[in-house]
């Protein structure tokens, strides 16, 4: 934290509900639903125009990205103990005998391996920074937080410094 500064967003249209169960070898939830409020935090050097950024396209990404999670099943696509196969228009997802079969386009499979909202909070922090990345928007930013709650009152945070980005 360089110069001291940061700004928040914790906007209502960053909520997405969704589906979802954690499992891991030998313990699997029932399947259940959360409506989860995103915040983000972004660190940075104050700019010559006085912001640390154009926060409107962190608003839009973050939006874009929070969008493509709302009303889904989010399955952990690198689980330890899934078996996830594509049959069709279906994806079948196997927990020791239990199985469930949901539509393809009902399902969201993530890069992480358990959908508790840590991982989540790492996934979109990742998904936001390559984004902001490719539109050059993170000139200035020195680091990113993304909080993930899946209720109110309790959030898991994920927060990592920016490197050097070539613009
Ligand atoms: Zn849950």
């Amino acid at each position: 934290m360089s110069s001291g500064f940061s700004i928040h967003v914790t906007k209502e249209n960053l909520k997405f509900s969704a589906a979802h169960f954690i499992a891991y070898p030998g313990f699997r939830e029932p399947l259940h639903g959360h409506n989860y409020q995103v915040g983000i935090r972004l660190e940075g050097d104050l700019a010559a125009t006085g912001y640390v950024l154009d926060f409107g396209i962190v608003k839009r990404v973050a939006k874009e990205i929070v969008n493509r999670l709302d009303e889904r099943t989010l399955i952990p696509a690198d689980s330890d103990c899934l078996k996830i196969e594509q049959r069709g228009d279906s994806v079948a997802i196997r927990y020791d005998r239990d199985e469930f079969v949901l539509p393809s386009s009902d399902v969201c499979l993530l890069p992480i391996v358990h959908s508790s909202t840590e991982e989540l909070a790492r996934f979109l922090w990742h998904r936001l920074t390559e984004e902001l990345q490719t539109l050059s928007a993170l000139a200035g930013v020195t680091a990113i937080e993304v909080s993930v709650a899946e209720g109110p009152g309790q959030a898991a945070i994920y927060r990592q410094e920016i490197c050097a980005i070539a613009t």
